[in-house]
């Protein structure tokens, strides 16, 4: 009999009742040392106490009006945004797959709304992940997950991720945009190499297309900078965000320059629930603690020191595992065992990671992790492979 939760996920059998920072609590009495972050979504940890009280303030004040009002939990997030990126204008949605079927809808409309309208295709590349909805799902080209489905929605092309001549190759008549993650997260956890987004920002820029970057995953501050891409210095002119924006409130954000939307006036795009005053409470909150002095100076330290300590870890069992990679607190090992079977040793033993693609195992900590928490991570994985079945 098919369980009251349509069974779409291969699910845990860990029943969670309550979290604090980075500790995890099951129903069952187990506790364990969360190195997920709800993949990639509670950034500042579990029940963090400043996310905590805005959203308990605003609870009390208003939860729901619709956009037929001014939402000033908006105005005011959208300006904080916009004065800490490249953007000029936000549109907010719920989801990182919305965030990024706006970003490509943006894109459409500006070529169409600039004399070109026969360009409509946008070039992703292998191995990437953009969502689950139609377009997205057709963006990032998965065979796996479209299977089923019907015909993917038409209009993508894809190419190696890394590979300029492929992406210049690719483009078109009808190309309208390059959509990329700076940093690929389910794909395999692979950071875009040295110079590639400067490759790809001369590419849209000779051709016309607009260049989108999506950081639902490696943004809001998972790689020490507010976005991934800040590290490069190219600049994007749509970019899509989402999971750790609420720390595990619902809401996305579809950034774009001016240039970028001009074609996004009113009645082209909208969203019930969309930046609804809950929403904006959560997001809030997150920037005022992120964009503390010193906040992601720490997450660098704590990055360098995890990269540092896995390294170390990977090299001692060559036998179970091959390289680090990754950027910051977004770390992929590939493992020569089943990485799924290590993400289960270690899960046993009380710590929790992810995998993704390539045989990789995800290690996405909060970005409040202490140096304790690496050490006791270490500590189980390090147990774990010891004591791995020759
Ligand atoms: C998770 C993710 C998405 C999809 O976000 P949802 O909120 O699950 O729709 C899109 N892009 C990237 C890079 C992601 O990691």
């Amino acid at each position: 009999m098919i369980p009251a939760v349509m069974p779409t996920y291969g699910r845990w059998d860990v029943a969670v009742e309550r979290g604090e920072g980075l500790q995890l609590y099951a129903t069952d009495g187990r506790k364990f040392l969360d190195f997920t972050s709800g993949i990639g979504v509670t950034g500042l940890g579990h029940c963090h106490p400043h996310v905590i009280a805005a959203l308990s303030e605003q609870a009390k004040r208003l939860w729901h009006t619709s956009n037929l009002f001014r939402i000033p939990g908006q105005e005011k997030l959208a300006q904080r945004l916009v004065d800490n990126t490249f953007a000029d204008t936000v549109f907010f949605g719920n989801s990182g797959a919305e965030a990024c079927e706006l970003a490509i809808k943006v894109a459409r409309k500006y070529q169409s709304e600039t004399g070109h309208p026969e360009r409509y295709r946008v070039i992703g590349c292998q191995g990437s992940f953009h969502g689950r909805t139609f377009a997205t799902l057709a963006a990032a080209g998965n065979e796996a997950y479209l299977k089923g489905f019907g015909p993917p929605m038409e209009g993508f092309d894809h190419v190696a991720f890394g590979n300029l001549n492929e992406m210049r190759a690719a483009v078109g008549k009808e190309t309208a945009a390059i959509m990329v993650e700076p940093i690929q997260g389910e794909g395999g956890v692979r950071a875009a190499p040295e110079g590639y987004l400067k490759g790809l920002r001369d590419i849209a820029d000779e051709f016309g297309l607009m260049l989108v970057y999506d950081e639902v995953q490696c943004g809001m501050g998972r790689t020490g900078k507010l976005f991934a891409h800040e590290w490069e210095g190219v600049p994007p002119d749509i970019m899509a965000v989402a999971k750790a924006l609420g720390n595990g409130f619902p809401v996305g954000a579809c950034l774009a320059t001016e240039r970028a939307a001009v074609g996004m006036v009113a009645g082209t795009h909208g969203s019930t629930f969309g930046g609804n005053p809950l929403a904006m409470a959560a997001g809030n909150a997150v920037l005022d603690t992120m964009l503390e002095p010193g906040f992601f100076v720490r997450v660098g330290q704590m990055a360098k020191l995890l990269r540092r300590r896995l390294e170390t870890f990977a090299v001692s069992y060559p036998k179970l595992f091959a390289e680090v990679r990754g950027a910051g607190l977004l770390v992929g090992i590939r493992c020569v065992v089943p990485a799924a079977d290590v993400v289960a040793k270690l899960r046993q033993n009380g710590l929790l990671t992810l995998t993704a693609g390539d045989n990789v195992l995800r290690i996405l900590p909060p970005l409040i992790v202490s140096e304790r928490d690496i050490d006791e991570a270490l500590d189980i994985m390090n147990k774990v492979a010891r004591e791995w079945p020759a």
